[in-house]
């Protein structure tokens, strides 16, 4: 994890990279203390997952589709999709056709840092965005994937467990900012503003070239 930590004053930014100890120690600031309200009002700290400055990743990672073998699921959204697929987070994600309760698996080996499984609302306009169950997987070339729309505790996997590649994470659903019940999948870098989506490799397809209707199954 690192910390933007902007001089309210200056508006000047520093980024410090914490270890993983230290992160309770800055999201823990007493801020009935007056020295730490001090600092707060001088200094805004965003936190972001990941490390800072980033510098390389593995580009020729072929990551595995993120559901069980002999599966088959058409593509709903590919990258630079005009429904919800753009800006630096969201642009190079991919929409995977999932019935609620099918199992989505690890798409690489990682390590679990993020489970989000409590709500149970969906809708179709961006404000249901922040109602989607997720799970976020750290990699070790400091990418991170996400897979998006779970159902309602429908998580199998805890923060801090260690998962491979292919094994079952969670099972689709029909929560936050979506149409229809299908796993929205991406894979992402740190950068200066929080985590960007890029295009990756899955199952020895380039996912550029992935676009609605596709039909994919994994063998
Ligand atoms: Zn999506």
């Amino acid at each position: 994890m690192y910390v933007k930590i902007i001089d309210r004053t200056n508006d000047n930014t520093l980024y410090r990279q914490l270890q993983a100890t230290e992160e309770k120690v800055i999201l823990s600031y007493p801020e009935k203390e007056r020295d730490s309200n001090g600092i707060l009002k001088k200094y805004k700290f965003l936190g972001y997952y990941g490390v800072y400055p980033f510098k390389a990743y593995d580009t020729n990672y072929n990551y595995s589709l993120p559901f069980l073998k002999g599966y088959s699921s058409k593509i709903i959204q590919g990258y630079d999709g005009d429904f919800s697929h753009y800006g630096a987070f969201s642009a190079k994600t991919i929409d995977f056709d999932m019935k609620v309760g099918d199992t989505i698996t690890a798409a690489r080996d990682g390590i679990v840092v993020r489970v989000t499984q409590k709500h149970n609302k969906q809708g179709t306009s961006e404000k249901f965005r922040d109602y989607g169950n997720y799970v976020i997987l750290y990699h070790e070339d400091n990418t991170f994937s996400q897979y998006v729309h779970l159902k309602q505790n429908g998580s199998l996997v805890k923060v801090g467990d260690s998962v491979k590649a292919n094994q079952p994470i969670a099972l689709s659903g029909f929560t936050g900012w979506t149409t229809v019940p299908h796993l929205h999948f991406g894979v992402y870098i740190p950068t200066k503003t929080g985590l960007a989506s890029i295009p990756i490799m899955i199952d020895s397809i380039q996912g550029k070239t992935l676009k609605r209707g596709d039909l994919i199954s994994k063998k």
